[in-house]
């Protein structure tokens, strides 16, 4: 990942109301297999995180937050569903965002597997990445 160099990200969720636009560094995608996030993604999360200073929002009016516990939510389009984000508010310079809505090309390489313990039984792990148990502290 490159911090050195201003980047500007753009995505959007399925039906185009909710648009984001994100300056600053990207980081490479985690795909997190904990059940909530196989829940919110249909499969598993597989997410960028930026810094919260970082991502500014075109259009917001349909993005709503799911609170999963006190500090976890999700955002989603209230529209059209797509998965949007995922913030912890113990971790508040912290954003993570799916990797599926940022417009191509991204630039971005999958580099991790977490929650592996409880990722879905129909599908492989892919061999070439490293995996954790539970969560990182600092991804
Ligand atoms: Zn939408
Ligand atoms: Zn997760």
């Amino acid at each position: 990942m490159s911090t050195d160099e201003e980047v500007t990200h753009t995505g959007s969720c399925m039906c185009g109301e909710v648009r984001y636009r994100i300056t600053g560094p990207l980081r490479e995608v985690v795909n997190c297999h904990c059940e909530p996030c196989r829940q919110f993604t249909g499969h598993y999360l597989a997410a960028t995180a930026v810094s919260t200073k970082d991502i500014s929002f075109e259009k917001q009016e349909t993005l709503t937050w799911y609170h999963r516990t006190p500090t976890v939510r999700y955002g989603f389009c209230s529209q059209c569903g797509s998965s949007l984000f995922w913030h912890d508010a113990t971790r508040e310079n912290f954003f993570a965002v799916p990797a599926g809505c940022l417009d191509q090309p991204t630039g971005l390489s999958t580099v991790l597997n977490i929650y592996i313990e409880t990722a879905g039984d129909y599908y492989a792990l892919d061999p070439s990445l490293p995996c954790e148990t539970g969560d990182i502290t600092n991804w």
